[in-house]
């Protein structure tokens, strides 16, 4: 479908939804499903769009009106929805049954659902069971397994999938929009994680600066953390005045850098996720055995989670530097 233009990758929602859409035989529910920035909004926008074009199947580039209002947010019968708590519910049940303004259909956006709480979704079911036929919803969540099992029955599951190195930078390309040198633009791609929306964001200079610097420190952080000396605890030392969530980014980033460490310790040109250099990654893992690297891992790791339970910034650096003595 035409329309589908504007998703980048993800053939198999294309063919599946394109088809459903273009055949009029569209279902009154779909959970979109996928990590963040991998295009789910995108796929119900374009859903909306689809099965209300009144310009006989446009494409996202030449919209017809309707297409544009959608695409521009500006249609009354396209809701998104965010949060979600039994009152958020109960305004979708209170507009549920009446009548599309502009459109064919009214759609109704839910985005995280898996954040709903039982109640919330159980209030959800009973419009999911009896759906008035001209609505659409497009349930949006990172990981349907989490939903309800009478929810899921109810809707057809879609997945948007991270999208691969050359994708992103055929898009950039075709899109014209001027591209960093070097090894930037790869450390960009390499963050992202597969998201277009992200490498978007991070192009504008400011931006790429911080992430570049992040990731220079995340370097530097893993290579000392495998280290036992003393400029380990310099650095560790110098980190006392960090903010849990940027300790936690930094040392979410050291993750990803000590799997890269692992994997090439195993196969020399395993695709990377950190580094953007096998060499790099190589020389360093050289001088560390793999169980070493791991136990770094689990150390950082148990870092985060004590992060996450509220553990203050120095006492969970105090711990790594008292396991690290340890002999990790
Ligand atoms: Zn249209």
């Amino acid at each position: 479908m035409e329309i589908f233009q504007g998703l980048i990758g993800n053939e198999d929602i294309k063919n599946t939804l394109g088809k459903a859409i273009a055949g009029r035989e569209f279902l009154h529910a779909y959970i979109i499903e996928g990590a963040h920035g991998t295009g789910k909004h995108t796929v119900a926008r374009l859903a909306a769009c689809g099965i209300n074009c009144q310009g006989h199947g446009c494409s996202s580039h030449s919209p017809c009106d309707m297409c544009r209002k959608i695409l521009n947010d500006n249609c009354t019968d396209v809701r998104f929805f965010d949060a979600f708590k039994v009152d958020d519910i109960r305004k979708i049940k209170e507009t549920l049954y009446e009548s599309p303004t502009e459109c064919d259909y009214k759609i109704y956006v839910l985005n995280n659902v898996e954040k709903m709480n039982v109640k919330a979704q159980n209030a959800l079911l009973i419009s999911l069971e009896e759906p008035p036929k001209n609505v659409v919803f497009f349930l949006l969540c990172t990981d349907a397994t989490i939903l309800l099992e009478t929810i899921r029955s109810r809707a057809q599951i879609l997945r948007t999938k991270p999208l691969t190195k050359e994708q992103i930078i055929a898009h950039l390309e075709k899109s014209g929009i001027p591209l960093p040198q070097g090894d930037k633009l790869e450390e960009i791609i390499l963050s992202s994680r597969g998201s277009y929306g992200y490498v978007l964001d991070m192009l504008n200079e400011s931006k790429a600066d911080a992430l570049l610097k992040d990731r220079e420190r995340a370097r530097e952080l893993t290579a000392k953390l495998l280290l036992n000396d003393a400029s380990t605890v310099t650095l560790l030392f110098s980190m006392y005045n960090q903010t849990r969530d940027r300790l936690k980014e930094l040392f979410s980033l050291c993750l990803v850098a000590l799997r890269d460490l692992a994997v090439v310790k195993r196969a020399k040109d395993a695709p990377l996720c950190f580094f953007t250099s096998h060499k790099e990654a190589g020389d360093l893992a050289s001088r560390h055995s793999v169980q070493k690297i791991l136990n770094i891992y689990a150390m950082v790791e148990g870092a985060i989670d004590a992060l996450n339970l509220n553990a203050n910034v120095p006492s969970t650096l105090a711990s790594l530097l008292i396991q690290k003595k340890k002999g990790n």
